[in-house]
């Protein structure tokens, strides 16, 4: 694979590496649209991220495949089948709820689609046009079912 540099902070096969696509010996290469997603809309969106926090950003899921999205028990209408959300950490910048609230104070210059506190991570999207700006905290129940609830619990 041709392992291009997106822009300034990022490599593409830092948006495809799955750990579970690994293990499962499951293909994680994305299609052209998804592709054009990561390139122009993710890379992007993420650089913005990086510009803001002013620390390495660590991408623990970019792009998944149907087929990896599935084994993992997302929902199959994830933004990362499209190549449009990444879920990432920046220990030299803190614990992940303060990247995100530090991220949904500065919404309009990053200008996300949707931004999740999950815990011990951030999960945050980029679309073309028209960004929701919606800020979500998911809750973990013990029987594995996840909730969310608006803004940074
Ligand atoms: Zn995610």
């Amino acid at each position: 694979m041709d392992d291009k540099l997106l822009g300034q902070y990022f490599r593409l096969s830092e948006f495809l590496r799955s750990d579970t696509a690994i293990r499962k010996g499951i293909d994680n290469m994305p299609g052209p649209d998804a592709m054009r997603n990561i390139e122009t809309v993710l890379a992007p969106g993420m650089a913005r991220v990086r510009n803001l926090l002013q620390c390495p950003i660590l991408v623990t899921s970019g792009y998944r495949s149907p087929e990896v999205n599935r084994a993992i028990g997302s929902a199959s209408t994830s933004q990362h089948t499209l190549g449009l959300a990444a879920d990432f950490t920046s220990p030299d910048y803190g614990t992940p709820r303060k990247i995100a609230q530090r991220l949904m104070e500065m919404g309009p210059s990053i200008r996300f689609d949707q931004l999740i506190w999950e815990g011990t991570w951030v999960h945050i999207s980029f679309v073309a046009a028209a960004p929701r700006g919606q800020v979500l905290t998911a809750n973990f129940a013990r029987d594995g079912r996840v909730t969310y609830s608006p803004g940074i619990a």
